[in-house]
């Protein structure tokens, strides 16, 4: 428990006292790296041959990502082209029609890239330091635990696992292997939730009463594997409702003590034969208030707002990979849009190379999925759920 206030701490820490939200010259205060001064916005992929332009990767560190999906190929290795801490050096795919195209684009040698049954042989290759594992959920835990044997840091994309046990796994397996595991939780590197999360734990408008926060989305294609539950552990809770539960603790500097949960109704059964489509919760936070949430795959939200006796502060656009938008009882937030994957990437980075530990540990990783597990155990048993979090 301590170790999650001191992370809040230093995530709060990170950013300006300032109580007007103009961005200005703090901005080296507070840690997060510039936006490279060609502008380019995350998911650009115009820069594709970035990479071949400057091929100057020597003091960076080089990331293998595993899985080449959606968000590998649209989010993470643009923001790679903008890392000045790690570079993308190799990648691990199971098909391999996506080859050409990733190692022509990013200069990638035939060394370095891998496929799923060959990936262990990347322990002989010095050329990559960290593995970065963007699979569906349920395939996370193996795959950290295979990189953290091959003696490679790994970054974890959320949720962490699907089950506490495979969280614990993967945190023994990086650790037996003297290697630092990180959640791949970009937001605890971005300005408005970096503010956020200073304003709940400093009290700047004193003592929260309550918080409030969803996130949802209509979810598309009916076959896609965040619609099975093996592969997913879940629906929505599980891929987006997250980033509700992570900011709510975030905001608070606090963990909730206990949760009642509720799923929503199911209007459309054939596509959520597997997962819940909605559902809500309301976590007790140790200072006694409530902490509401709710996620969907059927409709479209995306905000936390915390009360005060001062007045609110929140962010009406919250956990989207840029546009946010925040308000106080001082004002509307005007902050800079950075790119959250690369400031999250380089951090890491920079944490390895000054052996330093991460804000977003595994230990994290796991907490969140402790707390998912326990509005899912609320839903089945009708009940409330106590909570508990392991120690370290
Ligand atoms: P995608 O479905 O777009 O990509 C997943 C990739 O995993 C596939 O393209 C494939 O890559 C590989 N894969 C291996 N086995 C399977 C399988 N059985 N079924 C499907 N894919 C498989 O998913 P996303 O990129 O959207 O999500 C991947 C992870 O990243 C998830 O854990 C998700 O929660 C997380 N994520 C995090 C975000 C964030 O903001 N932090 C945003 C979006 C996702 P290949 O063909 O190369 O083998």
């Amino acid at each position: 428990m301590i170790g999650y206030a001191l992370n809040i701490s230093r995530m709060a820490k990170q950013i300006t006292t300032r109580r007007r939200f103009i961005y200005n010259a703090a901005l080296a205060g507070v840690g997060l790296p510039l936006i490279g001064a060609s502008g380019f916005c995350n998911g650009d992929t115009s820069q594709q041959n970035l990479q071949k332009q400057n091929p100057d990767n020597s003091n960076k560190l080089g990331i293998a990502l595993v899985g080449l999906g959606s968000y590998a190929t649209h989010q993470l290795a643009p923001a790679l082209q903008q890392t000045k801490h790690a570079y993308l050096a190799g990648i691990v795919t199971g098909t391999p029609s996506k080859i050409d195209t990733w190692q022509q684009r990013y200069s990638m040698p035939d060394a370095n890239v891998y496929n799923y049954s060959n990936f262990d042989e990347i322990i002989k290759n010095k050329a990559i330091d960290i593995v970065y594992v963007v699979l569906p959920n349920s395939m996370h835990a193996e795959y950290v635990i295979r990189a953290a044997k091959a003696g490679k840091h790994v970054i974890c994309e959320k949720p962490m696992a699907i089950t506490v046990d495979d969280c614990t796994a993967m945190i023994n397996a990086c650790q037996n292997a003297g290697r630092m595991l990180s959640i791949g939780y970009r937001l605890h590197f971005e300005p408005y939730n970096l503010t956020m999360a200073r304003l709940g734990t400093q009290r700047v408008y004193g003592a929260i009463k309550k918080i409030d926060t969803g996130f949802g989305f209509t979810i598309g294609d009916p076959t896609q594997w965040r619609l099975k539950k093996a592969l997913s552990g879940g629906g929505p809770l599980q891929d987006v409702g997250i980033y509700s539960i992570n900011a709510t603790c975030y905001t608070s500097g606090q963990v909730p003590t206990s949760v009642i949960a509720q799923e929503g109704p199911k209007t459309d059964l054939q596509k959520f034969a597997e997962v819940e489509q909605s559902l809500s919760w309301q976590f007790t936070m140790p200072d006694g208030y409530t902490a509401y949430g709710k996620s969907s795959y059927a409709e479209n939200y995306n905000y936390i707002t915390a009360y005060t006796a001062k007045g609110d502060f929140g962010l009406t656009s919250a956990f989207g990979y840029n546009g946010q938008k925040g308000f106080t009882p001082d004002g509307i937030m005007q902050l800079p849009a950075i790119n959250q994957q690369a400031a999250q990437i380089d951090d890491f980075a920079q944490c390895i190379i000054n052996k330093k530990a991460t804000i977003v540990p595994g230990q994290l990783g796991r907490r969140d999925v402790i707390l998912m597990q326990a509005i899912y155990e609320s839903i089945y048993t009708g009940k409330s759920v106590a909570i508990k979090m392991p120690d370290g």
